[in-house]
């Protein structure tokens, strides 16, 4: 019984998942903004198509096309225009490649791509122009990145990534999980998704099972830039995390009309600890091209910080920092 209930739950948000909203015009009629059908561009679609799950949507404020989790979601012409210093691999990704689908580019952890699909494509993501299909290692290749692992004694720490790990199948990451937790130098596992926000469903039994099943501590980090998107399911599903004994972290992406002002991100910082996370990075945009309409200049960015940094206790005081290539960490501005 109990595991034909898990079956079932699982099921669900794969069901869920496939059931994801692709066409603009959907997405604006449930948010009655018919008026607004001309507002999007099917060429950025060609680029980059249009994904959000209907959770994520629900969240939305119907009539509002400034809505900030919308913006995140909505293709715009503003993405077609061509801006000086916006490339297609601004962090230079492709240097840290080391085997397929993993990158070592700092000390003691390394970071695993295991798939190049979301539960959402955001519009201002890295994502839109990674090469996905020649880094993805397939589960082929896991075996090559738990070799080069198990080989380098300095790496305590790996980093499921993606696109979003929490793609992939329970049981194909509990059997990668398995053969982390057999390498004696490691002593965590940590997630990068953003499903959690996107399909609360996606936190089922098996996989907190597994996930804190293991010697390798648990750390799950989170991506929401928007105290809109946590509503109930959510928190639910963030405090099951946090009964099992997940560490919990939020990274959020400063954007240009989503969180750029002191009050959005006091409300954010606040909303996350209240649900058991705390608030770790505070990005500064990746220049990749066709995200220049979401840019906030790093003086007005460094405003913003000091403003909340006055206001919140310093544990809910995100580090404001970017990814610069070549460099041993985040740079911290
Ligand atoms: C961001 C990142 C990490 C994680 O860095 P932390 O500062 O530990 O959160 C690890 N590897 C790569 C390649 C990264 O880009
Ligand atoms: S969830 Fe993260 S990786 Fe996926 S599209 Fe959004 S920003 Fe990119």
């Amino acid at each position: 019984m109990i595991l034909e209930n898990l079956r079932n739950s699982s099921l669900s948000w794969q069901k869920l998942l496939v059931a994801s909203i692709a066409d603009p015009h959907e997405l604006l009629t449930t948010l009655k903004l018919e008026p607004f059908f001309s507002a999007v561009s099917w060429k950025a679609i060609d680029k980059f198509p249009l994904r959000v799950s209907r959770s994520f949507v629900s969240r939305m404020e119907p009539g509002n096309i400034h809505d900030p989790l919308l913006r995140q979601v909505l293709p715009l012409t503003d993405e077609l225009a061509l801006q000086a210093g916006y490339s297609s691999d601004p962090v230079d990704e492709q240097a840290a490649s080391r085997v397929p689908g993993l990158l070592h580019k700092y000390h003691g952890r390394v970071l695993l791509i295991l798939t190049g699909s979301c539960a959402i494509n955001c519009r201002y993501c890295f994502r839109r122009e990674f090469p996905y299909t020649a880094n993805n290692p397939g589960q082929l290749g896991w075996q090559q990145a738990i070799d080069y692992i198990a080989a380098d004694t300095t790496i305590e720490e790996v980093i499921l990534s993606g696109g979003d790990p929490l793609i992939m199948p329970d049981k194909l990451l509990a059997k990668l999980s398995a053969a982390l937790n057999a390498i004696p130098h490691l002593t965590s596992l940590r997630i990068h998704t953003r499903l959690p926000v996107l399909l609360p469903e996606r936190i089922t039994t098996e996989f907190i099972t597994w996930f804190t099943g293991s010697r390798l501590q648990p750390i799950l980090v989170t991506h929401i830039n928007h105290a809109n998107e946590i509503d109930q399911q959510v928190t639910q599903a963030m405090l099951k995390l946090y009964d099992a004994g997940v560490t919990l972290f939020n990274q959020s992406v400063l954007l240009r009309g989503v969180n750029d002002s002191a009050d959005a991100l006091i409300t954010l910082s606040k909303k996350l600890f209240s649900i058991g996370i705390i608030p770790y990075y505070l990005h500064l945009l990746d220049k990749v091209s066709g995200t220049a309409h979401f840019e906030v200049p790093d003086a007005e960015a460094k405003r913003l910080w000091q403003q909340i940094a006055h206001k919140l206790p310093g544990y809910l005081v995100p580090k404001l920092v970017r990814e610069e290539p070549g460099m041993p960490a985040k740079t911290v501005i």
